[in-house]
């Protein structure tokens, strides 16, 4: 398991905000939210997770 290479998350589009903890195990942060704030993308400061939307 790399601990470097961030997951890519595919979030429907509907959706406005999500909430991202980084998962379980030695990449685990504090439970945080993001809002698309109207883009397709938004990546997570933490552990860098890109969540898109999907169609
Ligand atoms: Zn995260």
């Amino acid at each position: 398991m790399s601990a470097n290479t961030p997951e890519t998350i595919s979030v429907d589009s509907k959706v406005d905000e999500v909430k991202c903890d980084g998962g379980h195990g030695a990449m685990g942060h504090p439970t945080v939210w993001y809002s698309f704030e109207g883009q397709a993308h938004v990546s997570c400061g933490y552990c860098g997770r890109l969540f898109v939307k999907t169609n």
